[in-house]
């Protein structure tokens, strides 16, 4: 009831239409006739914050130069362990003062990053299927996304030489994001190289977001791409505490790489936001410093779940591969059904919740996506039902 017309600008209003909308509605409505819904939908990890964590946000939450503003582009201390971090985890160095900021979140970062470097109409390379937020803040920013399928055969990596010259030369950024969400894919060095010859070429900002190089399996170490040569010239990685260490709700990460990037996305941020919660960066710190068992811990959890899951589909008739990475199953349909329906029938048939493969983009289409986000039992239920559904 407002006195005046209230009218949504263009770029909400041309948003694409939210596809998990008609899920959540249909997962509400099984719900409601007693089905006891299990949702393997959402990438959000179920178990705790590990406890040292949680001290020292209490710890530091507790000390009043924590309540004031904190600093843009974060306290040095929590950039100083970012870098330290970076320099064990992936044996590259980079200076805390001019090559790291800190982020609410990585999200927000990625968010960012076509307000610093976007022009209206400047093209934006993005992965379909992909993480939504690369596409959108394109849009925000006035960018013209340009969609990279990611296909089986190309082992779910973007296929460079197709991307026309006159879109490569009107792109301003690339994003690729890997270990990958949603297709659990990994990117191998010889891919991040092709990578930074195609940036040079075309001067091409390359946006990698290195959300889940912690989360591997078998002996698998992600690479960050900042670890190939030449990639610091041409790039800036989004690194995210959010999946690492149980953390989503917390809103932490950072951007770390080329210091003109770096310095450009710190200008948005002066102008937008004012930093993360300091108290909540000394629990960061906390994390990023002490020895990485809790993660060594949750990788362990995330495998068995992730064979489990994978006997279950196959003995349900599905083909797939156990992923290097991820909490992700990437999974083809079965023959003849669209991916609207393949969750329509999960849902209905065994009260599973599960992804449809286009709400990533088109190319998504033919697949839907697991996350291995709840607890064993849970899985096992789930599974057995998965089993149940498609034997009949
Ligand atoms: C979960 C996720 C993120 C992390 O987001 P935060 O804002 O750091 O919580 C970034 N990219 C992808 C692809 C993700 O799946």
């Amino acid at each position: 009831m407002s006195r005046i017309k209230i009218e949504f600008a263009e770029r909400i209003k041309s948003l694409p239409p939210y596809l998990f909308a008609a899920i959540d509605a249909k997962k509400a409505e099984v719900q409601a006739q007693g089905v006891d819904v299990i949702d393997l939908g959402v990438g959000d990890p179920d178990m705790p914050t590990p406890a040292h964590i949680v001290a020292a946000l209490q710890q530091a939450a507790t000390r009043p130069e924590n309540h004031q503003y904190p600093s843009y582009v974060g306290m040095l201390s929590f950039r100083q362990a970012a870098t330290e971090w970076f320099s064990r985890r992936f044996g590259v160095d980079f200076d805390p003062a001019t090559e790291v900021v800190s982020l609410i979140g990585s999200k927000e970062g990625i968010a960012h990053m076509p307000l610093a470097f976007v022009d209206p109409g400047d093209y934006v390379l993005v992965p379909d299927p992909g993480y939504p937020v690369y596409a959108i803040a394109t849009t925000f920013a006035g960018g013209i996304p340009w969609k990279m399928p990611l296909k089986a055969e190309n082992g779910f990596l973007p296929d460079l030489d197709a991307i026309p010259a006159e879109v490569a030369q009107k792109a301003k950024l690339l994003f690729l994001n890997y270990p990958n969400n949603p297709t659990g894919a990994v990117a191998d060095e010889t891919f991040f190289l092709k990578v930074i010859e195609f940036a040079a070429r075309y001067n091409v900002i390359v946006c990698h977001d290195a959300a889940y190089t912690e989360m591997a399996y078998d002996g698998y170490k992600p690479l960050s791409f900042l670890e190939v040569p030449g990639a610091r010239e041409v790039g800036i990685e989004f690194h995210s505490l959010s999946k690492t260490y149980n953390m989503t709700g917390w809103r932490i990460g950072f951007a770390i790489g080329n210091p003109e990037l770096v310095a450009g996305l710190g200008k948005v941020k002066t102008n937008i936001d004012s930093g993360a919660f300091q108290a909540i960066q000394e629990a960061a710190i906390s994390a990023l410093s002490s020895d990485q068992l809790c993660v060594r811990e949750m990788c362990e959890i995330y495998r068995k779940r992730r064979d489990l899951m994978v006997s279950f589909l196959t003995k349900a008739g599905f083909s797939l591969k156990a992923p290097q990475a991820t909490f992700y199953l990437w999974i083809n349909n079965p023959a003849g059904m669209t991916s609207a329906e393949v969750s329509t029938m999960f849902l209905e048939k065994a009260g599973v919740v599960v992804t449809p493969g286009n709400g990533f983009g088109d190319a998504g289409e033919g697949y839907f996506r697991i996350s291995l986000t709840v607890p064993e039992a849970r899985l096992n239920e789930a599974g057995e039902r998965i089993v149940k559904a498609l034997a009949v």
